[in-house]
């Protein structure tokens, strides 16, 4: 077998879910954002994971995807789609019972007349100007959605993962002006706002990076442990090049590993000038040359012998780590590594 070995942990996910809900009261209820197939891990896994663990209600961006959780967890669990009652939606909706988040009035006047008493939730702007209603549109509407009893008001923070931010104390504002008096369960924090304190919960919180092991949430376990097989290597002597374009040269005699990955599985190729790859005992291997579409390669020069395989993603090195090489965040490398690889689950 060549392709690489994608190890979820998900022990250290639940480790995450049950870390992050001790951060808020016992009132206050822990959800789990699983879109995007589970930030790229596997939205079926994660979902079963979670929901043994005790989350009871889930988030995903899109109907399609909420299909997909409900396959996986069977009746029970609530699944809200965060883009709301979509034209084409309303069967999806129906069936698989699906909780749309509410962003305009548009899409209230086709969930009320689709699916009448169908329960729904309200998503407003405080100012991100992205998902949700806008205070005047909220005010116009506000007494009629009340009436239907919405499952959750909720909002989404744009500035959550920079605690200081004056964003943030401005959005709460909003937020507590916007839902004052109605009586309806709220939600406004994601993983960003659990950690900036009690007066960001409400009655639930949606974390979804901190559970998969990516900041904000610095005391996170990692979730993704990435390693990728040798297929070959060999000696090559100063002057000589490696990899597409020969924009690395040897300067000395050198070995070098070629590995079963690359752009194609979320390797990406600006990583190419700064990464190392990580052999056992904690050794870092830098890569030479282009990373191509399925390949890298890697100077081993330094080790007593060739590997059998060498970690992407590990204890070593984590996806911020990654992320951080190429002005990128956590999320982007989640959901970019891709269906090529051997999928593994470790735990729960
Ligand atoms: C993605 C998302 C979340 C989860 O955010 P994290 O930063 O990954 O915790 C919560 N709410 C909304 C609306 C989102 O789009």
């Amino acid at each position: 077998m060549s392709s690489g070995t994608l190890t979820i942990d998900l022990e250290a996910l639940v480790a995450n879910w049950r870390a992050l809900d001790s951060r808020s009261s016992a009132q206050v209820e822990t959800a789990a954002v699983v879109k995007a197939d589970g930030y790229g891990l596997g939205a079926t896994q994660v979902a079963r994971a979670l929901a043994r663990a005790g989350a009871r209600r889930f988030f995903v961006a899109i109907a399609e995807e909420g299909a997909a959780i409900r396959q996986a967890l069977g009746p029970g669990p609530e699944i809200n789609v965060f883009s709301g009652h979509m034209p084409g939606d309303t069967e999806m909706i129906h069936d698989l019972q699906l909780v749309p988040m509410i962003n305009s009035i548009d899409q209230m006047l086709r969930h009320v007349e689709a699916l009448p008493g169908a329960p729904f939730g309200v998503q407003l702007d405080t100012g991100m100007n992205r998902l949700g209603m806008e205070p005047n549109e909220w005010a116009a509407l506000q007494d009629i959605a009340v009436q239907q009893r919405p499952t959750l008001i909720m909002s989404h923070m744009a500035c959550a993962d920079a605690p200081d931010h004056p964003m943030n104390a401005h959005q709460l504002r909003m937020f507590n002006e916007m839902t004052a008096g109605l009586n309806v369960p709220r939600s406004l924090a994601a993983t960003g706002g659990i950690l900036m304190g009690p007066e960001y919960h409400f009655e639930l919180t949606r974390p979804g990076i901190g559970l998969y092991g990516g900041l904000p949430f610095a005391e996170a376990r990692p979730v993704a442990h990435l390693s990728i097989p040798v297929i070959q290597s060999r000696w090559i002597s100063a002057g000589e090049t490696v990899g597409y374009g020969n924009t690395w040269t040897a300067q000395q005699d050198t070995r070098i590993a070629t590995i079963a990955a690359g752009y194609a599985d979320g390797i990406m190729r600006l990583l190419g000038p700064w990464l190392s790859l990580y052999a056992a005992g904690g050794v870092p291997c830098p890569v030479r040359g282009r990373i191509s579409m399925d390949l890298i390669g890697v100077d081993i020069t330094h080790l007593p012998e060739e590997p059998a395989a060498l970690e992407v993603l590990g204890m070593n090195q984590g996806v911020d780590d990654l992320a951080g090489l190429i002005d990128t965040i956590g999320y982007e490398i989640l959901t970019s590594l891709g269906g090529r690889y051997a999928r593994r689950l470790h735990g729960a």
